[in-house]
This record gives C-alpha cells, sequence and structure tokens, in this order.
C-alpha cells in the first residue's frame, strides 16, 4: 500500500535576522490511508510547524514530504493551493470560523472553496451534513454566528466544516486544546468516527497524552524530532 503521507528527512529552520532557529531536524514517518496518528510533545517540540509544512502552508527547509505520491515542492503555488483545498481539511485550536458567516455559512464556503479546482460543482451531501451535525450536536446552532456560540460549539462546526467535502486527510491542530471533557470527548469521537467509517486520515496533534491514545499509532516529539512511536488503543 502506498502511504498516503510520507514525510523524509523534514528540516525546518526559522530565520530573523541573525537568529536561526531548528523546529525540526530529520523528522521521517509515513502514513497508511485511513490511519488515525496523533502527534504528541510538549510546547515548542516542533508539532505546528510539522502541521504547517504537512499541510502545504509553508515550506520545509530541508527533505520531502509526499501526499498520495505527490510531491508538494515540486509543485507551482497555484497546483499545491488546489491540491490543498481538494485534499485536506484542517482544524486549528482557535476554530478559526469566519465572524461574518452563520455556522452554516461557514461549513458551505468550506464546501465551496473544496470543489473550486473542481470541473463539476458538487453540492453539499445531504446525508453527510445531517450525519455530522446529528453527531457533533449541532443542527439547531447553524443559523448562529460564531460570537453566539459557545467555544466547544465553535470547534464541533469547525470539525463540520474540515469533514463535509470529504478530505482524504484531515490535519488538526491541537482541536480540544481550547476546550472541556465534554466538548473534547465530542470533538475526539467524531474525529475517531470519520477516520474509520468514512476512511479517512487524521493527524491529529496534541500535547496532551490521553487524549493520543485513541489514535492507531502515536508519534512522540521533543526538539524537534521523533523520539519513539507507540501503538494507540484506537
Ligand atoms: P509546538 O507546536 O510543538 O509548540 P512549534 O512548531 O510552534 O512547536 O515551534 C517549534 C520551535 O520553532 C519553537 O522553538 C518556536 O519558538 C519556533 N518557531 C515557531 N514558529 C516560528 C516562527 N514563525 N518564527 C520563528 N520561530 C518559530
Ligand atoms: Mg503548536
Amino acid at each position: 500500500m502506498q502511504p498516503i503521507i510520507l514525510a523524509q528527512d523534514l528540516g525546518k529552520t526559522y530565520r530573523s535576522g541573525k537568529l536561526e532557529v531548528p523546529a525540526l531536524r530529520k523528522v521521517s514517518f509515513e502514513v497508511d490511508p485511513g490511519e488515525f496518528v496523533a502527534i504528541v510533545g510538549p510546547s515548542g517540540s516542533g508539532k505546528s510547524t510539522l502541521f504547517y509544512i504537512l499541510g502545504g502552508l509553508t515550506q520545509a527547509t530541508s527533505g520531502s514530504v509526499l501526499i498520495g505520491g505527490t510531491d508538494f515542492a515540486r509543485l507551482t503555488d497555484a497546483e499545491r493551493t488546489k491540491m490543498r483545498r481538494a485534499k485536506i481539511g484542517f482544524v486549528f485550536q482557535r476554530f478559526n470560523l469566519l465572524p461574518t458567516l452563520s455556522a452554516m455559512g461557514n461549513i458551505e464556503i468550506a464546501h465551496d472553496i473544496a470543489n473550486l479546482g473542481a470541473e463539476e460543482k458538487k453540492p453539499i451531501d445531504q446525508p453527510l451534513l445531517e450525519h455530522l451535525t446529528e453527531m457533533l450536536g449541532i443542527k439547531g446552532r447553524l443559523e448562529h454566528r460564531p460570537n453566539e456560540l459557545s467555544g466547544g460549539e465553535q470547534q464541533r462546526v469547525a470539525i463540520a466544516r474540515a469533514l463535509i467535502s470529504r478530505p482524504a486527510i484531515v490535519l488538526a491542530d491541537e482541536p480540544t486544546g481550547n476546550l472541556d471533557t465534554k466538548n473534547s470527548d465530542a470533538v475526539l469521537h467524531m474525529l475517531r468516527t470519520s477516520s474509520r467509517e468514512l476512511n479517512q486520515t487524521v493527524l491529529m496533534i496534541t500535547h496532551n497524552p490521553e487524549a493520543a491514545q485513541i489514535a492507531d499509532r502515536i508519534l512522540h516529539m521533543r526538539d524537534g524530532e521523533i523520539t519513539h512511536i507507540e501503538n494507540g488503543k484506537g
């Protein structure tokens, strides 16, 4: 089986003036299609840097990332953007919903953006929308704007937004970092279910070792390196 994500010797050094901050060194791993992988490590260990590189949002200083066999670095900016929109759903710690749109508006615009490069625009998959909003408990909240929703509700909307276009890969950076236990459980359960039921590949970054246990595999990071890989309970 071809891995859906193949990271080889990834390195990233941030430079500002004379200062150099090595954030990643020689990070290599692979993820199989449909696998749920958690990346754990303390603050500053390079998790978000890895998230941005895997999502094509920033470039590595060295090494390569292949997504479904395609090397991000060999694509033009336009091609990379197109691939990112079509293949990857993002979930951020700070939710990042568009404040002027309702919850449903946020889901719709994400679906439209994911379809931008497609030859034929697909309408929203209504049964999937039903399923996601039911499981996430946000059916009655869809007409509300983000500032009328609690943090937990906003993140549940953000999960629906990331999953609505059935991206092959879901990248989540500390998705439960700002949530209470009940909302964390809902978010983790949805990510776990989507990986299992929709055969989505999920890569979830967390500093919470307990949350990481729902994954199939757990990559441990420290000081920009993967120190060891553990099997999860997922
Ligand atoms: P984590 O998500 O695990 O907390 P990060 O990837 O955010 O780790 O950061 C890894 C290292 O890179 C840290 O030392 C951090 O200070 C540094 N870093 C992150 N982003 C930048 C940036 N834009 N410019 C300079 N240094 C950065
Ligand atoms: Mg981070």
